[in-house]
């Protein structure tokens, strides 16, 4: 099997062979060796007085860290290339020692993408020249009044006979600080207009850079209970004159390079949910092997032991199905946009399920875990940060729903599951398509059949009550959804959504099971924690039927029990003591 697939464990003596196989590459080895010598006492004063990490964009710029990961090839002074298995293996161990640090990245990701999906070369030859010289980037999209509903968004610009101006201010933007770009969402108003823009009107994304423009003002941290060195904020602007030069797009170009970005870069956060968890079990079973009560090692007690295997079991079936998604992103193109449905998934589903882990791994290591001098306890905090730093995880589920149809239509059987980026020594590098996806269309991408995944499987008792409940539920979609119309009612689609995710997840967890042929305790154990979402969530969705109801005699065949056996929680168990031993 392929060892990287399993959680990431900088930690233990031996290191894994995962651990191994990332430090083969350079940028992880130059992430790895900053915050061992840096180590975890500075590192965790630097969380609790909100020290912004200068010392780290230094380094960073310094090795062309960002650049070499973010440059497409086509640019690149450097060698650099827009590699999603580096990208995604370098946010995961960057996670593991900071996600604070590591938001640096992601925010610098959603502030360059949509001038890379632009038209505007100049403006790309730019970024990416000072993407080079260390430079980091911002998105700004969000405003303080109105979250996700950007269509009621304020900030203006308006053209003018010498260019254009812009008014407005931005809240929770991450580098606000510190950007040398921030990519900004306006409304074009009518210059003759003075008050707020219309709710219809245009889109224009624009460049401002804040350290050439005295129009910047007012920039202001937001304290945030996680990621706390790095740098979230507000600002204003005041009429910030600027030319066509620094328009990234405008109309439909603007709002798809908004989406695009967001589709992509919150995809990438579940990375760091899996590094952020990777490193807290760690010390989880480090301290819990540690310590004596009652004459004996306290992970000989049987409920932690399990527990620990099963956050283990869930943090693997994380990692499986984000790494499972990137194949099905590497592949993507105009006839096959599956990756759509699985960023969805991702999005809504990976980071929560971190929080789970942490909810798990929390029980077990008590008061240590509280102790501010620990990794846990900012990954508590920082696990629960990731969904909301991804938006709504509502609107993920209510989107997720929109592909239930096709999904289970299985009209795309011609389609090919796709090979494993991380099962072969290749990178085959960038994809033009990446830059330039514009349809995000949820009802004309084709799937294959959903139960293929499971079929070397489903031997195994719970793999088998999964693919029940899979088969109960598309009863359910069939025959109860069309007359439903889920958009009428919000909290019903986002039910569905959540019901129909975790069969989406399933069938990628079991995608990668097989091709790293991991060994069927884990597997097994696995899909006991599916099997027991799959109940309470479709328990859930059946209480928004009346009692009396086709629904709910549909969905009560979703309802099952999983199975695990004694020796298969035993070899999971023995298995990851023996991985975590130091
Ligand atoms: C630490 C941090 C960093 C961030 N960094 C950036 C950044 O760099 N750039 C940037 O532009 N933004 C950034 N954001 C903002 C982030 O994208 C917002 O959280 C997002 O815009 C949603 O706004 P909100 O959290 O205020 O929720 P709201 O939009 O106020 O939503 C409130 C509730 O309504 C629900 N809801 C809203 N709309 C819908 C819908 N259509 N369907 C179903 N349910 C819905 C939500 O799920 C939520 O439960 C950041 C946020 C945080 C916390």
């Amino acid at each position: 099997m392929k060892d990287a697939l399993y959680p990431l464990a900088f930690d233990t003596s031996p290191l894994t062979r995962g651990a191994q196989e990332y430090l083969r590459n350079e940028n992880i080895r130059l992430v790895v060796d900053y915050f061992q010598s840096k180590g975890i006492k500075s590192l965790k004063r630097q969380d609790r007085e909100e020290l912004w990490y200068a010392d780290w964009i230094d380094y960073q710029s310094a090795h062309r860290l960002y650049a070499t990961l973010l440059t497409p090839k086509k640019y690149s002074r450097f060698c650099g290339q827009f590699s999603l298995v580096n990208l995604t293996r370098f946010l995961e161990a960057f996670a593991y020692f900071s996600p604070a640090h590591a938001y640096s990245l992601h925010t610098t990701f959603l502030g360059l993408f949509p001038i890379l999906m632009s038209s505007n070369e100049k403006l790309k030859k730019e970024a990416i020249a000072r993407l080079e010289d260390g430079a980091l980037f911002a998105f700004g999209v969000s405003e303080q009044a109105h979250g996700s509903d950007l269509f009621a968004n304020e900030f203006a610009v308006r053209k003018t006979p010498d260019g254009w101006t812009a008014d407005g201010a931005k809240f929770y933007i991450g580098n606000a600080n510190a950007a040398f770009i921030i990519s900004i969402l306006a409304k074009k108003v009518e210059a003759a207009s003075a008050g707020n823009p219309a709710k219809r009107a245009p889109f224009v994304l624009f460049a401002l850079r804040p350290r050439e423009s005295s129009a910047f003002q007012n920039v202001q941290k937001i304290r945030t209970l996680g990621i706390r060195s790095a740098f979230v904020g507000g600002f204003e602007v005041r009429d910030h004159k600027f030319s066509d030069a620094d328009v990234i797009s405008t109309g439909r170009d603007a709002w798809d390079a908004v989406l695009g970005t967001v589709n992509l870069g919150k995809y990438f956060l579940g990375f760091g949910a899996t590094g952020i968890c990777a490193h807290a079990l760690t010390e989880a079973v480090d301290h819990l092997q540690k310590r004596i009560l009652y004459g004996k090692s306290v992970v000989e007690m049987t409920h932690i032991r399990t527990a620990i295997a099963v956050a283990f079991a869930r943090l693997c079936a994380m990692k499986f199905f984000a790494f499972r998604a990137l194949d099905y992103l590497q592949v993507s193109c105009d006839d096959d946009r599956r990756y759509l449905l699985f960023n969805a998934v991702q999005k809504a589903k990976v980071s929560t399920e971190g929080v789970k882990v942490m909810g798990l791994l929390s029980e077990c290591i008590g008061a240590k875990g509280f102790e501010t001098d620990t990794y846990f306890e900012s990954a508590i905090r920082d696990s629960l940060l990731i969904p909301s730093l991804e938006g709504s995880t509502h609107i993920n589920y209510g989107l997720i729903a929109q592909f239930m149809e096709n999904y289970f239509s299985g009209a795309g059987h011609d389609l090919r599951a796709p090979d494993s980026l991380v099962m072969q020594d290749d990178d085959p590098g960038e994809h033009p398509y990446w830059f330039e996806a514009r349809d995000r269309n949820a009802k004309t991408v084709s799937f294959g059949d959903c139960l293929q995944a499971y079929e070397p499987l489903r031997e195994l008792a719970n793999v088998k009550l999964f693919i029940a409940q899979v088969e109960g539920f598309r009863e359910f979609a069939v025959a109860g959804t069309s007359m439903l119309n889920p958009t009428s009612d919000i909290g019903l689609a986002i039910a569905i959504g959540k019901c129909f995710a975790i069969v989406a997840y399933g069938q990628l967890v079991a995608e990668n099971c097989r091709i790293a042929n991991i060994p069927l305790p884990t597997v097994s154990l696995i899909f006991h924690g599916l099997v027991e979402d799959m109940s309470a969530e479709s328990l859930r969705l059946s209480a928004m039927f009346p009692s009396d109801g086709a629904q709910q005699t549909q969905l009560r065949n979703v309802v099952q029990v999983p199975r695990t056996s004694a020796s298969d929680m035993a070899a999971v168990s023995d298995f990851l003591m023996a991985r975590y031993a130091k």
